[in-house]
Formats: structure tokens, C-alpha cells, sequence
């Protein structure tokens, strides 16, 4: 409802057009639910400023005010000394109509909303005090049927995905509307569809906000703006945000990635490593010298890791410097450049630079040729910690990837301290999740005997609202170490891949399938979700076996 040529029913009661009794029946059905467009803010507003402290009130949303009568509505039922106490104030007499909590909620809600500025803040229920568990697309809809102009639009959308921890926001044009997706625990989810007449200006108010070329509709575009968001008691976080446009059939369409400035990483403890490999991993940062490499297609959670790691060797001893593409998130007590291919900073470029910045550790974000390759292992042969990252599916097809970019196999074999390979599970959803006994069917797809399976352990989420009925929240990661020790360092230089298979059989090398079978075991997540993000190859390679 359009509420600027519509009269509200207090305006259509005032103007005498209808009668009171016509006035309620509109504003609260039979059941208590109270069309919240038919409200006039004026008439809050005229009862709200008689208490400036709302905390002594019971909960109370105006409705009408009429021949010297507030007809307020109330989800509980409301005390005659109450009723004398909220009189006397208002110096008029006081009508209390139930309405239902869900109304009252959603009114309270889009009462203490501010359209124009971000927050992360979490909806409390004003008649419980607990966590509102959100349904967002509902939510999002009434708050964005508040919102005044396209830029409050853009901003609601992108508080509601703070919110709900959505790492991108999808604006996508259809013949229905605009619609809205996030993306939460890397799954992208439906939220709304604008409609069709202000899909348009939403993009347009978007690239505005972004500083982008508002007259140029048919060539993709990028930018990054930056913004302050609410979150809890905190106010003024900063958040980076990568705004891209692409056009497509029906218009443009716009992804904005959202970075939180203020560290989102974990601690080392929570990115997902099993007690053994964290060990063994926080072991090769701690030395002075060797190459980390991490690898896992984009999205794999590498990012997270790597700078997770940057951060805990970051202090005040060391030097460490980085060459990415691009600079992601920044980090306290870190060096970090970028690569730009057009003004000649390429990745070897930039490490070159880096090594005569009498550097410790260095990060380089990619290897992807021989000289990089080359300098980086030399580097990391000659008293500096490299970490970088591969695309290779595990961790043991990185030797013979950095084989074929070409370094020196000697060069490799000495300095490699170990590949880290990783996947994003998503994790049962503590607040639904149920025991499940696991069938011979699962056994078999993760190659285990009944005894390994500790079947008491086993859980499933059932689905509730906050985990948007998928039964799962929140992500962590199933990793894969290979280490390399004195033999392996043999195998590298001259063996074979067979070779290198076979003594990782024998040395209890933590696979991904070992790592996945912990992790079902112990009802942190299920075998469908490790079956969808692992390489087939992953279960299937049984010739490295449980130790
Ligand atoms: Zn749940």
C-alpha cells in the first residue's frame, strides 16, 4: 500500500468519513493481527513522547486517538492501575484492544529500525528479551517496506545480510522484479524480489553509493566502498564492501561481497584442524625458514586460514609482507601489497621487491609461473617462512603441480615443510540437531567398520529457524596435512607418485577421508555434506588408509 495517496484510517476517522468501530475493525482483526499500513505514526508519536522512558511500560502499540481516547493495542493483558497510571499521564482515557504478539512484535521492530544506517545488530523480541529467531525473507520484506528511498533499500538489504553473517548479496534482474539473494555458509538462499518498477533505480541508487559510472549500463564495472555498521553495544565497525556489475539479459545485474574490517578470523583453534594436525601445522610456523603451501578451489576457506596463520606469527619481531590479488581483509602489523598487472607489479615483481624489504615471512598470494616459483623456493631456502597457495585438488597432486611450474625438484624437496588442502562443511545446527544412527549404506561410503563408528555420536539438524531449515550453521573446515619428513623428502626429489602414495598409506597421513570420517563420527557434520564438498577421489582412495 502506497501510504503517501492513501489516508491512514486515524486521518480517514478525523476527516469523519468513517466511525470509530470501522476505524478498529480495519486497524485489528477478529483475531488480533493489526494491519500495520493503516497505522499513523502521528498517533505513536503523540502517546510515545509521554514516556521517555519506554522501559515501565507493558507493550503497547498506538492505534487510534479519538474524542480524547488512546485505543491502544496490547499482546497481555494490562492491570486497571496500569491503565489509571497511563491515563494520568496522557491527561486522556485509555482503551486497551488485544492484538497478537507477532504483530506487536513487527511494529516494535520497524519502530526501532533506522533505514540509513547498517547494523549486525540481532533482533531482540521485545516481549521475551531472547533472540528473535529471524525469518529473513519475511523481515526483510516489512523492513524494506519501510524504507523511504532506494538508498535506505540498498541498506536494509545489506544490514539484513550482516545479520544473518551472508558473505555476498546477489542483485539479479528477472521479469518478475529484482531479486535479492544472500549467500550464508556458502549456499545461496532467496530473500525477496524487488518490484519490477524500482528494480532499475535500486541498481542505479547502488552504483551511486558505490561511486560508479550511472550512465554506462553495458560494460561490467567494480568498485569497493567502504562503511560503518552497528553490531551488539558496538557501533562504528568499519566494512569494506566489493561492489561488481555485470550486464546481462534484463539489465545489470550486482554482487556486493561484504568484508568486515574488524578481524573476522577465528582463532587458529576454530578453522577446523584435528588436534594432531594443528600441532604438527603451528610446528612449521614456528620455524624460521621453509614454503607452507595451502590449496583448494575458490571459496575452500584457504583465505581464512592463511590469514589466520598471518596473524598469530605477526608481532612486533618479525617483518611480514604480502603480495596479493587482490588485498582481501587488512591486517594489523602486516605489510600488504598488491598486484597490478598494467603498472608491471606482478607477482614475481612484488616478491622481488619484498626480498630486498628485509622481510621474515612473506605471503605470496599465488604460483602460478616458473620464475615466481623459483624466487619464492630460493626465498624460503635462505631464512624466510613462505606461505602461498595452489589450485590443486588435494594436497598430495600439489608435488607434481609444482613439478610442472618447474622449479628446481631439489629446490622443492628441501624447502617444503608441508601442504595444507582444504573444503568448507557446513556444521549441524546445534539448535535442531537430533541423533542418527548411521545405516551400513553410510559405513560403506565412508569405508569404516561398525567398530570405528561410534554411531552414539552421529547427529542430524532436523531444521528450525535459525538455521533457515537447511540444518546447519556455521562452517569450519575438513583438512588434509601432508607433511613432509625425511623420506617423503627423498620421494619428492626422485620418486614417483606411486611411491609417495604408498608411504602415505604406511605414515597415518591425515586424509581428507580421515579427516571427514572424525568429523561425521563425531556429529560435527553429516556424510552428505562431506560427500558434497570433497573430491570424489577423496573417499574413494583407499590405498591411503586409516592408521
Ligand atoms: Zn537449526
Amino acid at each position: 500500500m502506497n501510504s503517501t495517496s492513501t489516508l491512514s484510517v486515524w486521518q480517514q476517522l478525523k476527516n469523519r468519513e468513517i466511525t470509530c468501530e470501522e476505524a478498529l475493525r480495519w486497524l485489528v482483526d477478529e483475531e488480533g493481527t493489526v494491519t500495520l499500513s493503516l497505522l499513523d505514526v502521528e498517533v505513536s508519536y503523540r502517546f510515545l513522547r509521554e514516556f521517555p522512558d519506554r522501559s515501565t511500560l507493558p507493550p503497547l502499540l498506538p492505534l487510534l486517538l479519538w474524542q480524547n481516547c488512546f485505543y491502544l493495542g496490547c499482546p497481555v493483558p494490562v492491570s486497571l492501575d496500569t491503565i489509571r497510571r497511563l491515563s494520568d499521564r496522557t491527561f486522556t482515557n485509555i482503551k486497551i484492544i488485544p492484538v497478537t504478539d507477532k504483530s506487536y512484535t513487527t511494529w516494535y521492530r520497524t519502530q526501532n529500525i533506522d533505514a540509513n544506517r547498517l547494523s549486525s545488530q540481532p533482533f531482540i523480541n521485545p516481549l521475551t528479551g531472547e533472540h528473535e529467531q529471524e525469518n529473513i525473507s519475511e523481515i526483510t520484506r516489512e523492513l524494506l517496506a519501510k524504507a523511504v528511498d532506494q538508498i535506505g533499500r540498498i541498506k536494509t538489504i545489506i544490514s539484513g545480510a550482516l545479520r544473518n553473517r551472508a558473505s555476498d548479496i546477489h542483485l539479479e534482474p528477472t521479469t518478475d522484479g529484482l531479486r535479492i539473494r544472500y549467500r550464508i555458509d556458502g549456499i545461496l538462499r532467496d530473500i525477496t524480489l524487488l518490484p519490477p518498477e524500482i528494480s532499475r533505480r535500486a541498481i542505479v541508487a547502488l552504483k551511486v553509493m558505490a561511486d560508479m559510472d550511472i550512465a554506462e549500463s553495458r560494460r561490467p564495472q567494480d568498485a569497493r566502498i567502504g562503511d560503518k555498521y552497528t553490531s551488539g553495544s558496538e557501533s562504528d565497525l568499519g566494512l569494506d564492501m566489493r561492489v561488481s556489475t555485470l550486464p546481462c539479459v534484463g539489465g545489470e545485474k550486482a554482487v556486493i561481497r561484504l568484508l568486515p574490517r574488524e578481524n573476522p578470523f577465528a582463532g587458529m583453534d576454530e578453522l577446523g584442524f584435528s588436534d594432531r594436525t594443528l600441532t604438527i601445522y603451528k610446528g612449521w610456523l614456528k620455524q624460521p625458514q621453509g614454503m607452507i603451501i595451502f590449496t583448494g578451489p575458490t571459496g575452500s576457506g584457504k583465505t581464512s586460514t592463511l590469514y589466520t596463520s598471518l596473524q598469530t606469527v605477526a608481532t612486533e619481531y618479525v617483518n611480514v609482507v604480502t603480495v596479493e590479488d587482490p588485498v582481501e581483509y587488512i591486517l594489523p602489523r602486516i605489510t600488504q601489497t598488491q598486484v597490478h598487472e598494467l603498472a608491471g607489479m606482478t607477482f614475481a615483481a612484488g616478491l622481488r621487491a619484498i626480498l630486498r624489504q628485509d622481510p621474515d615471512i612473506i605471503m605470496l598470494g599465488e604460483i602460478r609461473d616458473h620464475e615466481t616459483a623459483e624466487t619464492a623456493f630460493r626465498a624460503a631456502l635462505t631464512g624466510h617462512l613462505v606461505l602461498t597457495t595452489l589450485h590443486t585438488n588435494d594436497a598430495a597432486s600439489a608435488i607434481p603441480r609444482l613439478k610442472d611450474i618447474g622449479p628446481d625438484p631439489g629446490l622443492i624437496s628441501d624447502a617444503l615443510l608441508g601442504i595444507v588442502a582444504q573444503r568448507l562443511v557446513r556444521k549441524v545446527c546445534p539448535h535442531c540437531a537430533v541423533p542418527y544412527t548411521p545405516t551400513e549404506f553410510d559405513l560403506k561410503l565412508l569405508g569404516i567398520h561398525p567398530d570405528q563408528a561410534k554411531p552414539e555420536e552421529w547427529r542430524v539438524g532436523k531444521g528450525c529457524a535459525r538455521c533457515f531449515h537447511s540444518g546447519y550453521s556455521g562452517r569450519e573446515a575438513i583438512i588434509e596435512l601432508l607433511d613432509v619428513d625425511d623420506t617423503l623428502r627423498q620421494i619428492i626429489y626422485e620418486g614417483t607418485m606411486t611411491q609417495m602414495y604408498r608411504y602415505l598409506a604406511e605414515s597415518g597421513f591425515e586424509s581428507f577421508r580421515m579427516a571427514a570420517i572424525a568429523k561425521v563420527t563425531h556429529g560435527i557434520t553429516t556424510i552428505q555434506e562431506v560427500l558434497r564438498v570433497l573430491p570424489h577421489s577423496a573417499m574413494s582412495r583407499r590405498s591411503v588408509n586409516l592408521s
